[in-house]
């Protein structure tokens, strides 16, 4: 990024050299820094969480109201209101394939105990050489150690390699390796054959991929053929819906739109949708009565899991969603969003494939000199994006996975539900004036870019 963070400042910030500005205040998508910036929010808080919009008084209001006499209790003692109420109507709902819901507070723990609740099942079943984990390469499943193993993207765990398990990975089932998705169930098959099925505790993953792949999913032979193997050999499908939970397809799992139904489900960002930090994971009750009956104990967890205060704002982004018909308004939506940023990016040179699946869109980018390679990692167009729509008040993501090996550099836009479709519209334009602009600088660059 560009600059320095404020000398005075004694916050640890993320990047060491970029001039942060500072935050004062946020209505519906519109944020304003405190020297009086307005900027439009098409990432939902940057990372697809905030996606009701900012200053929504119903969520205080409405959580006071679950949470009763008592903001915070400790799991391990007693049991909640706010939480029994969440996890009933998560199951009644929004999940109805699953059984029962175990609260964390972020997505890292989400997917962290996704796999503990999958070795912990394997074990109290009688099968304690289950414990390997395969998983899609292009992947991002949060910043633990555990969850940084399982994607196989060496650039995003160095320097921390020593301390990850080695798991197995895939290459993505993408139009640029895989297209039909045959080879990642050979890789698939090859991996089972090579350590051994028995070994195997989970194939973790997303069903629809975030900023690691925008808005990707891979094609139904892949999740058929995934599925066949789960019955065949006895592993576990866990999926991470960090992102695409609670409504962000266009359904209220992203699953629900997919020809297989996981076993455990890592929800995170939307279910407390910027107003506090809530995750959790579901699974199929089976998975639960197996360590009821087994160890009886799936022990360790965090101080704030499942606590009232975080629970209670739960409820009312769920009551929310329910209340605005935000699920269906995503759905119906989504394509003509889709078809939008296709029409305003889709002739640049350096726009690859736009994917776009409710509100969650994507467009990665290629080499304009062919059209079809991934830039060069020097030229980090990712950077140049995200800073140009900055500059320009519009807030996206990007990602720069490049020296992976498995995608270009891509940008996300995952605006709130909650969006106007004036706003909608104004997000695509605005951000198509940036891909213009970072296009014709890269064409400007000598031979093309190099
Ligand atoms: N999985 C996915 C798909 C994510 O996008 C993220 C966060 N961006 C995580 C997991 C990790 O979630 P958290 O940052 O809340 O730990």
């Amino acid at each position: 990024m560009t600059g320095a963070p404020s000398a005075d400042s004694r916050v640890f910030p993320r990047y060491a050299d970029f001039a942060y500005p500072s935050i004062a205040g946020g209505r519906g998508v519109w944020l304003e820094t405190v020297d009086g910036r307005r900027i439009l929010d098409a990432c939902s808080g940057g990372v697809m969480t905030a996606g009701l919009g900012y200053g929504v008084e119903a969520i205080p209001d409405s959580a006071f109201g679950y949470m009763g006499d008592i903001a915070y209790m400790y799991n391990h003692f007693f049991t909640n209101r706010p939480a029994e109420q969440l996890a009933r109507r998560l199951v009644e709902v929004a999940a109805p394939e699953m059984g029962r819901v175990r609260f964390v507070t972020g997505g890292s723990e989400a997917n962290e105990t996704a796999l503990r609740i999958a070795r912990q099942y394997h074990v109290d079943r009688g099968q304690p050489e289950r414990w390997r984990v395969i998983s899609p390469a292009q992947a991002y499943h949060g910043a633990t150690m555990g969850t940084l193993a399982l994607t196989g993207r060496p650039a995003l765990q160095e320097p921390f390699a020593p301390y990850l398990a080695r798991h197995h990975h895939l290459p993505p089932a993408t139009p640029r390796f895989d297209p039909t998705g045959r080879a990642a169930l050979d890789a698939l098959d090859e991996i089972l054959d090579r350590v051994g099925p028995e070994t195997v505790s989970a194939f973790f993953c997303e069903p629809v991929s975030a900023a690691s792949l925008p808005a990707y999913s891979p094609p139904d032979l892949f999740w058929e053929g995934l599925a066949e193997r789960r019955d065949r050999h006895g592993f576990l499908i866990c999926f991470d819906e960090v992102v695409t939970g609670m409504g962000r397809t266009g359904s209220w799992f992203a699953y629900q739109g997919l020809p297989i139904v996981p076993d455990l489900v890592a929800a995170g960002k939307m279910m407390g949708a910027g107003y506090a930090p809530l995750a959790a994971v579901l699974c199929r009750e089976e998975i639960y009565q197996a360590i009821a009956a087994g160890s009886e104990d799936l022990d360790l967890g965090h101080t704030w899991d499942g606590a009232p205060l975080v629970c209670a704002v739960g409820m009312a982004v769920l009551d929310f969603i329910l209340e605005h018909g935000l699920v269906n308004r995503v759905e119906q939506l989504g394509p003509g969003l889709a078809q939008e940023l296709e029409a305003a990016v889709g002739g640049l040179s350096i726009t690859g494939e736009v994917r776009g699946r409710g509100f969650l869109l994507g467009v990665e980018y290629v080499d304009p000199r062919d059209g079809s390679s991934i830039p060069p990692d020097e030229w980090n167009l990712a950077r140049m994006i995200t800073e140009t729509a900055l500059e320009n008040d519009l807030l996206v993501n990007s990602s720069h996975p490049n020296r992976d090996g498995w995608a270009g550099d891509q940008t996300l836009l995952a605006p709130a539900f909650t969006a106007s479709r004036a706003e909608l519209t104004e997000m695509i334009e605005r951000f198509a004036a940036v891909a213009a602009a970072v296009d014709a600088h890269v064409r400007r660059m000598p031979a093309g870019g190099g």
